[in-house]
């Protein structure tokens, strides 16, 4: 049982208020106030119908249909492939049947389900929320405790509307100090992914805390607790400040009036006491960090843009060595090559870590007045992300600039849409996975920020976005 007065972490407060029964076994029953589905989730909603079960909260989950869409069409006719027509189509018929809102395709609300929940003010401080999406854990960034859950799970939750859960360990991540000129979100995660491994936070739930956390804006955060996953964490999470209450604020979903003033006050006794203890602490130094690139096959693979390739030959044991060996084949890179050095044939701005207005604006800083030498292309994360940009004259920048810019939707992370690179071609992406054939079969996928990536569409290769002109 915890002890209520002892000093407490903002994951703790949110567990604590979410348990319905701990069993003797170590697992635990937790209520769960938000659930997102997308059109990958056809197969729980069969679940559910083949064991004859209803949906216990419908009005508590959201949908939107964006794994499987094309991006270069809003008409769902345009889905060639029979499977994934069958699971664009689906969401909006099963959220129909069950009651549930689908911000379906054509719908100005429907995007990326890690972009949409903030958006919409589906994802609040204090919650817990769930996806059957690894990324879940972009929705921390708000303040709340939210995690990627299996399919089966994702039945669980639809006719329950609670899970069954291990209590993780927490470890607090720091970043001391202010970041410098053109340092992101993005920068910041694959820096602490380089430095604590892909498994360094398994079986932990992140809190990033510190000046260098406070600086970013909430898309940076919400990029950084998307990447939380990548470094083993379970689920990444920031307390709330004005910022996440700025953003929230006005939102559709978001709380009114009194409502509003309530939660505010529960808001406000998050975050975590002073001398709360975590499990561990990690440590980074802010002015440290440069804009980061992934040369290999794993996020953890990823150095400053002033850096070289490694050699494999200093690694400190074997299995790193092979490792290494085997990702940089792969990648069809030379160790020593100076990182600016490395040729890219095409670029992708997109995904649920990095398809914000805030990194659509840093792309098109970076791409005005210029022009792209390799094809690239603009993704935005929303249909509302995708309204703004264009009220902003954005897509015109791009447009001018020789950029693709596309409707809303996952893309090239994942490409199960179809939208895939050819064998061997190079890619600076913005998306958060650089495993072997992510982006479709022998594609060599370079991960970086919005700002670095059209830097790299404009000049053909990586390029240090902080000595360009913007
Ligand atoms: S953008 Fe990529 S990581 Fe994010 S939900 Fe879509 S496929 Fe998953």
């Amino acid at each position: 049982m915890a002890d209520a007065a002892k000093p407490a972490t903002l994951f703790e407060k949110i567990w604590r208020r979410h348990v319905v029964v701990d069993r003797p076994d170590g697992y635990t029953l937790l209520y769960i106030d938000r659930h997102l589905i997308h059109d990958g989730s056809y197969f729980a909603f069969q679940r559910l119908k083949n064991r004859g079960l209803k949906m216990r909260r419908p009005d508590l989950s959201f949908g939107t249909p964006d794994h499987y869409m094309p991006t270069n069409t809003r008409n769902k006719e345009d889905v060639t492939n029979p499977d994934s027509k069958r699971m664009v189509t689906g969401l909006a018929i099963n959220g129909a049947e069950h009651g549930v809102t689908v911000f379906d395709i054509g719908d100005r609300r429907n995007g990326i389900v890690h972009v949409v929940g903030p958006e919409q003010g589906i994802t609040l401080p204090g919650i817990t929320l769930v996806c059957g999406d690894s990324h879940t854990s972009t929705h921390g960034a708000m303040g709340c405790l939210a995690f990627g859950i299996g399919s089966s799970e994702v039945t669980h939750v639809m006719a329950t509307q609670s899970l069954w859960q291990k209590k993780p360990k927490t470890m607090r991540i720091d970043i001391d100090g202010a970041l410098g000129f053109g340092i992101t979100g993005k920068d910041v995660i694959l820096a602490i992914i380089a430095k604590i491994g892909t498994a360094g936070g398994t079986g932990h739930v992140f809190e990033f805390a510190g000046s260098g956390i406070r600086q970013l804006s909430m898309e940076g955060r919400l990029t950084l607790c998307n990447m939380s996953i990548e470094g083993g964490g379970r689920a990444g999470m920031i307390a709330p400040d004005d910022k996440t209450f700025a953003y929230i604020a006005g939102k559709p979903y978001a709380p009114k009036g009194a409502a509003w003033d309530k939660a505010l006050v529960e808001w406000k006794a998050l975050p975590s006491d002073a001398g709360a203890s975590f499990d561990s602490d990690v440590r980074l130094s802010g002015p440290d960090i440069a804009p980061m690139v992934t040369f290999g096959t794993s996020p953890e693979d990823a150095v400053p843009i002033t850096d070289r390739v490694p050699d494999p030959s200093t690694a400190k044991d074997a299995t790193k060595r092979e490792g290494l060996t085997r990702a940089l084949a792969y990648m069809g890179l030379t160790p020593g090559t100076a990182i600016t050095d490395i040729k890219i044939d095409r670029v992708f701005i997109g995904s649920c870590t990095n398809s914000r207005i805030e990194d659509i604006r840093a792309a098109a800083a970076v791409a005005k007045g210029r022009k792209a030498v390799v094809p690239s292309w603009i993704v935005p994360g929303s249909g509302i992300i995708k309204e703004q940009a264009e009220a902003e004259g954005l897509d015109k920048v791009f447009k001018e600039a020789g950029f693709e810019w596309r409707e809303a939707g996952c893309s090239m992370c994942l490409g199960t849409n179809g939208e895939i690179g050819h064998p061997q071609e190079r890619i600076a992406s913005t998306s958060n996975r650089n495993f072997v054939g992510r982006q479709g079969k022998g594609v060599r996928t370079h991960l970086v920020s919005p700002a670095m990536a059209a830097a790299a569409a404009v000049s053909g290769h990586f390029t240090d976005v902080r000595r360009m002109k913007v």
